[in-house]
Formats: C-alpha cells, structure tokens, sequence
C-alpha cells in the first residue's frame, strides 16, 4: 500500500497543517496543532504518531515538523485531489460539486491509477477550479 492509502482523512489534516504552520522550519507546537485541528491536544497528538511512524513528520522537542517525505505525500494529495475532480468535472458534476466527490476517493486512488486517469484525459494542467495540476510521471517521461 502507498503511504497516501494508508493515511486517514484525519492524519492528512494533521500533516497538512504541519506543513503550513512551520514557517522558518523551526517545528510546529502541539498546542498550535491541536487548535488548528480544533481538538485537545491529546487527539491531535494521537494523529501525529502515525504520520511519526511513517516518516512524514519528524518530532523534536515537542514540536513537529514536515520531513521531505511528508512534503512529497502532500504535493501527491494534492495532485490525487485534482486529477480526480477533472474526472468528475468531465462525468458533468459542477465544479463545486467535483470537490466534494474528489474527497471521497483522492486518498483511496494508487499513484499509478492517478497517472492512468491524467494520460486518458489528456494530462489536464489545471483542475476545474483552476489550481494548477502538477505533471504525473507519465507526462515527464513523455515530454523529453
Ligand atoms: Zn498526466
Ligand atoms: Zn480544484
């Protein structure tokens, strides 16, 4: 299973406010993350073993940090997210309609999947929201 696969909606939340909360690289204090979060800190902390476990985030001191790894897992979601919502779009769901459903399968897709859908819409650059879709490996080997 890809680490995506193996994510909650939840832990994804967790390692998505990580990443956007550690500005200066200094690490993220669980007080921060459990308010972000809007829980108590011992359920926002039960959130970040996992993503530990999985090498996503780094703990230090209490605080926490996105590694590398984590970082790759998000802009990965993040593709997921809007190659699926293009799907959607092109099935005629509305655009604000294409999130929603989106959010019901981006964590269950595997990567490979993701790029067989992209090569067979076309490798669409943007979602139906106009965020910008970056390019799936099929793309990259294809462009050289
Ligand atoms: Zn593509
Ligand atoms: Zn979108």
């Amino acid at each position: 299973m890809e680490t995506l696969q193996r994510l909650t909606r939840r832990q994804l939340e967790a390692l998505r406010i990580v990443a956007a909360k550690d500005v200066g690289g200094r690490g993220v204090a669980l007080k921060a993350i459990a308010a972000s979060l809007r829980v108590r800190p011992p359920s926002a902390l039960a959130r970040l073993g996992p993503l530990e476990e999985l090498g996503l985030i780094a703990r230090h001191r209490g605080k926490s940090r996105a590694t590398p790894r984590g970082l790759a897992c998000l802009a990965e979601y993040v593709r997921h997210h809007r190659v699926a919502e293009s799907i959607f779009a092109r099935a005629g769901l509305s655009v604000e309609a294409t999130h929603e459903a989106a959010l019901e399968v981006d964590l269950a897709l595997s990567h490979r999947t993701v790029d067989e859908i992209c090569e067979a819409e076309g490798h669409p650059t943007v979602c139906p929201h106009g965020d910008p879709i970056a390019p799936c490996s099929t793309a990259r080997g294809g462009a050289r």
